[in-house]
């Protein structure tokens, strides 16, 4: 039988994968874009979500469904195209799990179901009300709607994980990542804020820029720095295996990230120390990023113990800096 992998090239789908092989599974990719691994045990379809008979192709023989594949993006025009590989995508891989009798159903959703960067209490745990404020977020939100239904309807065991934000600990220094660049290095922020329109906070960051690549500490507009979790993608893996083994994650929905949030008045100076990079502090207008969702449910239910702290994320992040520099 064979373990389904949706966003098997993506950052935790392939890490997911490599996972299942190293426990001995038969597994099949689903995805955009190929993998480009050899193994045995592996096939893929490389085809969008949407396409239904690729969706048959990758689910046949199937005895459980990851579907951590998904379009990210924040970006207003984007909007079509989350829909089509989120929500229209999710509803055809269920049909085919479905027809492909499944034995279960873990399926990647993500904190901005609630969402977390605007919550009503903190920490947020599961029962928080889920009112999604980004199109990324409501096609998460339909995503696990999509999942219950088939649950209820066809009776497949589901697990729903939503996901803290993950990186991999070596693209927390890297200004070209898609996440830590606009988050952490000044560049890439003011393009990023530009994108999306935000001439105040484009005229914050430029007004620290000397002309030298640097590290921004991003706070809110009352000088609090920015807090939220940064999850390192192996303790994701960790926690969407419990999802697939255990018997109590069974019809449950559970946070998905590391234990406490990183606080960036403590983290940009380690990342400056350990990059030389100048370190600039900028006040962006609005209330900011300021949260603790908490991981409380799945630590005592099925005993998730996440190891990668952001001190050791950094740590491992620095030899990959030195070694790209040298
Ligand atoms: P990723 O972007 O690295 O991987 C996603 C994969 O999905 C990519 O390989 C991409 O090619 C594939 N994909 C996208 N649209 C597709 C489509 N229409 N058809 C087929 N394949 C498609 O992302 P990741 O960081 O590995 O995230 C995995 C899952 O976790 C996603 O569902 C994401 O929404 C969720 N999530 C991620 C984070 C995070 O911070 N990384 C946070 C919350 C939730």
């Amino acid at each position: 039988m064979t373990i389904v992998v949706t966003g098997s090239a993506g950052r935790i789908g392939s890490k997911v994968v490599q996972a299942l092989l190293d426990r001995g599974e038969q597994v099949a990719g689903f995805d955009l874009r190929p993998l480009g691994l050899a193994h045995q045990s592996y096939r893929e379809v490389v085809a969008p979500f949407d396409d239904r008979a690729a969706a048959g192709r990758a689910l046949e023989g199937a005895s459980a469904v990851l579907h951590l594949g998904a379009f990210m993006s924040w970006l207003a025009a984007d909007a079509d195209k989350l829909h089509r590989a989120n929500v229209d995508g999710t509803r055809i891989i269920l049909e085919a799990a479905t027809a492909a009798k499944v034995g279960r159903i873990v399926f990647a959703s993500s904190g901005e179901v609630y969402p977390e960067n605007v919550p009503d209490y903190q920490p947020i745990d599961e029962n928080h009300p889920l009112h999604p404020r980004s199109p990324y977020g409501l096609t998460k939100l339909l995503g696990e709607d999509l999942v219950r239904f088939t649950e209820r309807t066809a009776g497949i065991p589901s697990v729903i994980l939503r996901f803290s934000h993950t990186q991999d600990a070596r693209e927390l220094l890297d200004p070209g990542s898609f996440f830590s660049g606009p988050r952490f290095f000044l560049y890439p922020k003011i393009r990023q804020q530009e994108a999306f329109g935000n001439s105040a906070a484009v005229e914050a960051l430029k007004r620290v820029d000397d002309g030298r690549e640097a590290l921004v500490l991003s706070r809110n507009e009352n000088g609090r720095p920015f807090k939220m979790h940064i999850t390192d993608t192996r303790d994701m893996v960790a926690g969407i295996l419990l999802g697939l083994d255990h018997d109590k994650a069974v019809g449950e929905a559970f946070n998905l990230g590391a234990t406490d949030p990183v606080d960036f008045a403590d983290a940009l100076p380690q990342m400056a120390a350990v990059t030389g990079l100048p370190l600039h502090t900028v006040d962006l207008p609005g209330a900011g990023v300021y949260y603790h969702a908490s991981n409380g449910k799945i630590r005592d239910l099925l005993g998730y113990r996440p190891t990668w702290t952001i001190d050791r994320m950094i740590g491992e992040a620095a030899q990959a800096w030195t070694k790209t520099r040298a």
